[in-house]
């Protein structure tokens, strides 16, 4: 499978974003072994592309829970709703939303969202918002179910 570069530590304020970058790039890795499918979850992508600690928000507390679905307990949220968009294309538009961390994960409330040209952006609350309800996607906040106090 696709072995993938450790990198030295960015700063503090760029590890969630870094974090989701690099699920960007398994992301485009799976689609390439998959005949551009795009996964369903991120489920599909255990293992053999991310580590379940690839999918906690440097700025959360939570701990993976792997007897339950990854959604339950994931920082990162993907978005299933692109599955037409061909990920590989150099073209990908720049203003489809992959996946995001919430703003509830961070101190400072501000989300940082990977789009299918693979830049990531980060929005303030009402930004993200905005941007989600205009790509029909729909926002629960996760009153985190898995949290250590
Ligand atoms: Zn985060």
């Amino acid at each position: 499978m696709i072995a993938r570069v450790k990198q030295s530590s960015p700063p503090e304020h760029a590890l969630c974003s870094h974090k989701l970058f690099s699920i960007g790039k398994e992301i485009l890795n799976y689609t390439r072994d998959h005949n551009e499918a795009y996964p369903d979850s991120f489920e599909d992508l255990m293992g053999s592309y991310l580590e379940p600690n690839d999918l906690i928000c440097p700025f959360t507390n939570n701990k993976p829970q792997l007897e339950l679905p990854v959604s339950d307990w994931s920082s990162y949220i993907l978005v299933h709703h692109i599955n037409s968009v061909d990920l590989n294309s150099p073209d990908s538009p720049s203003n489809i939303v992959v996946a995001y961390c919430p703003p509830e994960n961070h101190p400072d409330n501000v989300a940082y969202v990977l789009f299918a040209d693979f830049h990531i952006r980060e929005c303030k609350k009402d930004e993200f918002l905005k941007l989600l309800k205009e790509s029909s996607i729909k926002y629960i906040p996760k009153e985190k179910i898995v949290k250590n106090n």
